[in-house]
């Protein structure tokens, strides 16, 4: 292990802080015989990815035909009869495309494993607009055919909608709920607004979903008479209503109340950072790897209607994990102040930042800031035979939490460590310099996590100095 890094000056040591992982009431020969045996995370399997992508190309055209099947030749020749026509099969599509969007939010593990959250959420940002912009077309086109079949004005006509068509009042506000959950998303405007506020708002588009559910299987004309359909489309929805309260619900609660998590201990890790150990029943056998994070949910009076994402800062530890957490805003610094024995709910583990990423054997882990969390614990589940060189960024020493564990894991494999300290005109992380740091580092895997500008540069010097895009993988502590 080379000594840290740092910017030309002699090392200084990190400060020591009192030791809090392992935790001291593990008893060293567990740890040694590793009598503790953990569940880990199953592998990726893209099998189940091949499977959902073509049964969501088959419910595709099946949506798309009783769109399209709904028609006849007759009453396409009639006034109106193109919009009409068109705006039935919009309709199957933006509510198609609104199931799978919610299906691709709703954490199925299996998808999670193999595709990881920010993945899926990237799909998610992908799929919702089109769902809302064919929502806007049906509207606009039914009711244009429908103005034109009745030969009213467009103003009577969306008043004959509304107050004589069963559902379409609902409906309307539903699609105003799923509008605004659209329109506080845009990068611009989610930018603005506290990120419980988003949420807040994004959790009304269930019920802007139910509301609009029931003028589909009431009124529209692939449904009505066609009992076959009807079947298929509730059981469509009613499937991902099912799948979304087994897996954000359901199974995050068994798993709070199997695991009975508590706070243990809150330490300091580093200015505003805060280690945070939480004692539980049967950790063994919570499926979770060094690199994952989880929903954390402080059963305290001003946090519990919260969930905030938390990445582990080590594995499991017989009857313990840890929480490493950076002051940011409200939540964050609140958990600096938490009372040992505070209840604990939580969701996943999710993530794909794991052990079972590589395509090598040999890594670069990176990581800088709080970033340097996921890192620590990845280093735990890493085999024996993986030779490790590890780069953490920070502006001095004491700003990199829990280094001491880095150079003391880093030098049990007789890996490299390079604390790089000092402000950034004088640390550069270009292909060169990674180069000179890491000369093999073509022929490693490269794991980052830090803040999104950081990321960037780090992914793109790899890139430069010869690693394939397959061989990097990022955590961004951002969705
Ligand atoms: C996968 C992942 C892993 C993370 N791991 C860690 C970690 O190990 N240690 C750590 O200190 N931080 C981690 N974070 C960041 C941490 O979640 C945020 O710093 C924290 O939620 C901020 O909340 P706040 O109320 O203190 O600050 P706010 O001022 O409310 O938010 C600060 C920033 O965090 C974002 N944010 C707030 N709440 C959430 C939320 N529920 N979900 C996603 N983003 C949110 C906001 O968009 C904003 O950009 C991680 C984030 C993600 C996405």
């Amino acid at each position: 292990m080379t000594a840290p890094h740092l910017s030309q000056q002699p090392p200084p040591k990190p400060p020591v802080r009192p030791r809090d992982w392992p935790p001291p009431s593990v008893p060293p020969s567990s740890r040694r015989t590793g009598r503790v045996r953990r569940r880990l995370p199953a592998r990726r399997r893209p099998l189940v990815v091949d499977a959902l992508a073509a049964a969501t190309g088959l419910g595709l055209g099946i949506s798309l035909a009783l769109g399209i099947g709904a028609q006849t030749v007759s009453a396409l020749h009639a006034p109106g009869g193109v919009a009409t026509a068109l705006g039935r099969v919009t309709g199957m599509l933006s509510g198609y495309a609104m199931v799978i969007t919610v299906l691709l939010s709703a954490r199925i593990p299996p998808l999670e494993r193999a595709l990881g959250q920010d993945r899926l959420i990237v799909w998610h940002r992908r799929i919702a607009p089109w769902g809302l912009y064919l929502l806007l077309a049906h509207a606009v086109l039914i009711t244009v055919g429908y103005t034109r079949a009745a030969k009213t004005g467009i103003l009577a006509e969306i008043g004959q909608l509304l107050w004589t068509y069963s559902g379409i009042l609902s409906a309307t506000v539903g699609s105003a709920l799923l509008l605004a959950a659209g329109v506080t998303s845009y990068r611009r405007a989610r930018s603005r607004m506290k990120y419980e506020t988003w949420w807040a708002v994004h959790l009304y588009t269930y019920l802007g979903l139910g509301l609009s559910f029931v003028h589909q299987v009431d009124t529209g004309a692939p449904f009505v008479g066609h009992s076959l359909a009807t079947a298929w489309w509730t059981s469509l929805w009613v499937g991902a209503l099912t799948v979304v309260l087994v897996f954000r619900v359901g199974l995050p609660l068994w798993r709070s109340v199997r695991h009975d998590l508590r706070v243990a201990k809150v330490s300091s890790a580093g200015p505003d950072t805060w280690s945070i150990v939480l004692s539980g029943r049967h950790l063994e056998r919570l499926p979770t790897a060094g690199g994952q994070f989880m929903m954390w949910r402080f059963l305290r009076r001003e946090l519990w209607w919260q969930a905030h994402p938390y990445s582990l800062s080590a594995a499991p530890e017989a009857g313990h994990l840890r929480i490493t957490v950076k002051e940011l805003g409200d939540h964050s610094t609140a958990l600096s102040r938490l009372a040992p024995g505070t209840r604990v709910a939580f969701e996943g583990p999710y993530g794909v930042f794991t052990a079972d990423a590589r395509q090598s054997r040999n890594v670069l882990l990176v990581g800088a800031g709080v970033g340097t969390t996921p890192i620590r614990a990845l280093l735990d589940d890493l085999p024996r035979d993986t030779h490790v060189v590890v780069l953490l960024r920070g502006r001095r020493s004491e700003d990199i939490a829990h280094l001491d564990e880095f150079e003391r894991l880093v030098g049990k494999r007789r890996g490299r460590l390079h604390a790089l300290t000092g402000p950034r005109e004088t640390v550069r992380l270009d292909a060169p310099s990674l180069h000179t740091l890491v000369p093999d580092i073509a022929g490693r895997d490269v794991f980052v996590c830090g803040p999104d500008e950081f990321t960037r540069t780090v992914v793109a010097a790899a890139r430069d100095a010869g690693v394939p895009a397959r061989h990097i993988h990022h955590e961004d502590f951002a969705f």
